[in-house]
């Protein structure tokens, strides 16, 4: 009976690495030729220029890391559809991570890789979110509650995602937060406190704050890094992640005491 277990175990293990062999081969295969890329002397970059004659290879150097973290709800029911999405050409959509709702999490391009998951945006003055951020899917399906299992598990992701590339605790952000207006995630069934009383992004503590009579909520929200382009939709996402509970696009005095506040932080 064991032996027959065991056995069954075996097959089930070896289809779910089946599954995904030949997108594996593809991940190895295009590494490869970005390897290649680097592997070129004279230098020969993908910006197209050529200094060849005068080429002097520096002793010092290092592989560019990722400075800000993009956190996303898939929007999708389970998180194999997920991995089928991002295994899937024509989408050309992916994430450094997924993170399952029993807390599994999968790995799906190495960190100095460019995913691509935050799209059309501006940050501050980032205009090009990929190249510098590593993005985390969420499974969830937009309208559900984020499971306690899968929560620990993405802040033991964090933790050591900012430890070993120093991201710093104001550039742990959301996809709304990054294209207000085009994106909505993580829900507002997402706490955003949670992960900020762990040094991933701030919170407000408005008790003592008086607000000066001149205070410019949206400039405000342009500080904290906000495109105020449209502030409006730039409240929406301000709300979602501050304020989850409301769900207008109005500030309101208690705003003008959060955003007083968190201005602050991320300036
Ligand atoms: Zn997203």
């Amino acid at each position: 009976m064991y032996k027959y277990f065991l056995f069954a175990g075996l097959i089930l293990l070896s289809c779910s690495h089946n599954a995904y062999r030949s997108t594996n081969k593809s991940y190895k295969k295009q590494v490869k030729e970005f390897a290649k890329i680097l592997r070129e002397y004279p230098l020969k970059d993908s910006a197209g220029l050529n200094y060849v004659a005068d080429w002097v290879g520096s002793t010092n150097l290092s592989m560019r890391k990722a400075n800000y973290v993009i956190i996303h709800h898939t929007a999708q029911n389970s998180c194999e559809q997920t991995l089928k999405t991002f295994t899937t050409p024509r989408t050309a959509v992916s994430a450094h991570y997924v993170v399952c709702r029993d807390g599994t999490v999968h790995h799906m391009l190495n960190d100095l890789l460019r995913a691509h998951h935050a799209g059309v945006g501006k940050w501050g003055s980032v205009s090009d979110m990929n190249s510098s951020s590593i993005g985390i899917e969420i499974d969830n399906n937009g309208s559900e509650p984020f499971p306690e299992a899968q929560i620990n598990s993405l802040l033991v992701l964090l933790e050591r995602l900012k430890k070993a590339y120093g991201i710093p605790q104001a550039n742990f952000i959301g996809h709304m937060d990054w294209a207000p207006g085009r994106k909505v995630d993580p829900s507002r069934f997402f706490s955003w406190k949670t992960l900020a009383d762990k040094g991933f992004s701030y919170w407000y503590d408005t008790t003592a704050v008086q607000v000066p009579v001149d205070f410019n909520a949206v400039q405000a929200l342009r500080i904290i890094g906000y495109n105020t382009a449209k502030p409006e939709i730039a409240i929406q996402s301000y709300k979602i992640h501050f304020v989850p509970q409301d769900t207008t696009r109005i500030i309101n005095e208690s705003d003008r005491k959060i955003l007083f506040d968190l201005m602050k932080k991320y300036q």
